[in-house]
Formats: structure tokens, C-alpha cells, sequence
């Protein structure tokens, strides 16, 4: 039966489960083309895993901006966290991590304009992996840098590290976007 789901993250988007039974559609309100349908949702998907790696870049940033924003504040044994180099070292590579997703991401969004479909599904799958898992990355060492706060329901590096455990999952999981990748390299 429909129920509204309990999400661990992403709260401000509701999630349910919808049951139609018996359901007649009208003809006039059919989408696209007779028996199309699984074509038209699977360059749906292509278009909506670009969106998803998109998110992950905006997340990610966010989240370290955060943490650039919180380690030059925050003191410790007499000096702002950005004083230690192994803090400074985990936001360059946060920030590197991003510049690489974002990349590949554009990348896609240019080759779906110049239209070349099957490059485009196989680097969409790619690129949702790896803005997905740059993003954990990058919020799992904003909630470092933040220790006991990035902990809190207070500081939003905590709502971002929810949020990111989303993305291996939602809009095809991680194992099925390397399916895809092997599939159109023809493996
Ligand atoms: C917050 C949220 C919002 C969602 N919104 C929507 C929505 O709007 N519309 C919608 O249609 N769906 C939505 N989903 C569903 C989502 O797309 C699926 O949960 C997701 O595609 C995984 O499918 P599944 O849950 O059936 O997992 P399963 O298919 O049961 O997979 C379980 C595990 O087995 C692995 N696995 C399964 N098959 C293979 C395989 N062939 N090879 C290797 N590993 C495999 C998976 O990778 C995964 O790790 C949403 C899910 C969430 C959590």
C-alpha cells in the first residue's frame, strides 16, 4: 500500500510509495510514443544522472566551504586549524577532488549539446560515480574538520553527509552505472 517514507537524509524532498490499481489512463494523456517507453526513460536517466553528479559538485563545494570557513575560525592548541597542515592538506584535496568532478561533469553536459548519445550515456554513468563518491568524500572530511560539531544537527556539514549517502544509490546505484560503463565500452 502508499506510504510516505522516513528518509535518513534529504528531508526536505518527501519520498513514497505510490500503488495504482485498476488504474485506466486516457489516450489523449499517453507521454511520447506507443511501446517507447523504455527508450524515452533511459535518456531520462542519462539526463537525470548529469543532474545528480551536478548536486554531488554543489554539495561537495558547499561542504567545503563550510570547512574552509570553519578551520580558519576555530583555535586549537594555540592556533586556527588552518595553521596544521593536515587540515590544509584534506581541503586541498577536497577542492581538488571537486575541480575533478566538476570537469567531467562538464564535460558530459558538452557532448550531450553536441549530441553524441552513446558517449554521453556511458560518461553520464561515470560521471554520477564520480561526483557520488568525491562527494562522501568531501563530506565525510567536512565532518572531520568540524569534530565533535560536524556531529550536530546544528552545523549543515551534518545535513550534507546525510544528504551525500543518497547519491551511490539514487538514479541507478553505483554497480549498475559501472554496468552501464561496461556495457558501452563493450565489455
Ligand atoms: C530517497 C530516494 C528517492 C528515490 N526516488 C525515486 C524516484 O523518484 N523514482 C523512482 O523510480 N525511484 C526512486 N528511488 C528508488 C531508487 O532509484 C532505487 O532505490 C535504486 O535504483 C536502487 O534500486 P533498489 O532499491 O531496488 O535496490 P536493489 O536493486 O535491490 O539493489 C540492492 C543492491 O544490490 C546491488 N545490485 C542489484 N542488481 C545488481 C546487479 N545487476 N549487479 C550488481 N549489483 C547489483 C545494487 O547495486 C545495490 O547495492 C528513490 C530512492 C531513494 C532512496
Amino acid at each position: 500500500m502508499s506510504r510516505k517514507l522516513k528518509k535518513m537524509g534529504w528531508w526536505a524532498s518527501d519520498t513514497a510509495e505510490l500503488h495504482f490499481e485498476g488504474c485506466r489512463v486516457p489516450v489523449e494523456n499517453l507521454i511520447g510514443e506507443e511501446n517507447a517507453g523504455f527508450l524515452a526513460i533511459m535518456q531520462n536517466f542519462a539526463v537525470e544522472r548529469v543532474h545528480l553528479a551536478a548536486q554531488c559538485v554543489a554539495i561537495a563545494t558547499l561542504a567545503y566551504r563550510e570547512s574552509v570557513a570553519y578551520a580558519r575560525e576555530r583555535q586549537a592548541f594555540g592556533k586556527s586549524l588552518t595553521g596544521f597542515q593536515v587540515v590544509r592538506h584534506k581541503l586541498a584535496d577536497m577542492a581538488s577532488r571537486i575541480a575533478a568532478a566538476r570537469a567531467l561533469t562538464g564535460e558530459v553536459v558538452v557532448r550531450a549539446v553536441r549530441g553524441e548519445d552513446m558517449a554521453v550515456a556511458g560518461l553520464a554513468a561515470m560521471a554520477k560515480n564520480t561526483a557520488t563518491d568525491m562527494c562522501s568524500r568531501v563530506c565525510d572530511e567536512a565532518v572531520q574538520i568540524h569534530g565533535g560539531y560536524g556531529y550536530m544537527r546544528e552545523y549543515l556539514v551534518e545535513r550534507l553527509y546525510r544528504d551525500a549517502r543518497l547519491y551511490p544509490i539514487g538514479g541507478g546505484t553505483r554497480e549498475i552505472m559501472n554496468e552501464v560503463i561496461c556495457k558501452v565500452e563493450g565489455y
